[in-house]
């Protein structure tokens, strides 16, 4: 029997990622033979970075991980899962927090789309309490960010806020 390749997607609106998305991202692609990174184009959110700068801060960081590549999308996760015939979307879950809504959400995805399923990954410990928001309220005031994202983040942040 021919073994059909694995393939899966991780999204979100990685405004900006940081080493938490890394770290799903590094580990989801040794479960998977090929994982695309789907960065949302979500026009009710305001990000603070623009898609083309979200995708080019993620690219810059995964060169490592060879299995990976980075596609942005809009409208619903579960339309852009079938248009890349992929029926599996990886999600990080850090703490209960997340769970509510994630649940509510992989579940919603099952009765839209049966032939999609949901796997969770849980964060490492060390990136436990990482958000991207906290990382802008670190950064807005200055704060050193160089603990939850890498360097090109944090010289993207500190250009942004300091308005150059
Ligand atoms: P969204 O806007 O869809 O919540 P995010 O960019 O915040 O997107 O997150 C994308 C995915 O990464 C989600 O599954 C989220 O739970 C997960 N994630 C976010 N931060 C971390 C972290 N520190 N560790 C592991 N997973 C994370």
């Amino acid at each position: 029997m021919k073994h059909k390749k694995s393939c899966a997607i991780y999204a979100g609106s990685f405004d900006p990622v940081t080493y938490g998305h890394i770290d799903i991202i590094e580990r989801s692609s040794l479960i998977f033979d090929e994982l695309i990174i789907g960065v949302l184009n979500n026009s009710a959110k305001s990000p603070l970075f623009s898609l083309e700068e979200r995708v080019k801060m993620i690219e810059d960081v995964v060169g490592h991980v060879e299995n990976c590549h980075v596609e942005s999308f809009s409208g619903l996760l579960v339309d852009f899962a079938r248009q890349k015939q992929v029926d599996v979307i990886v999600r990080g879950l850090r703490a209960v927090t997340d769970f509510e809504y994630e649940l509510q959400i992989a579940q919603s995805n099952r009765v839209v789309a049966g032939d999609i399923d949901t796997i969770f990954l849980t964060t490492n410990i060390e990136y436990s309490y990482l958000s991207s928001s906290m990382v802008k309220e670190y950064a807005q005031y200055g704060a050193d960010i160089s603990r939850f994202v890498p360097p090109n983040v944090a010289q993207k942040l500190m250009e942004r806020y300091s308005g150059k």
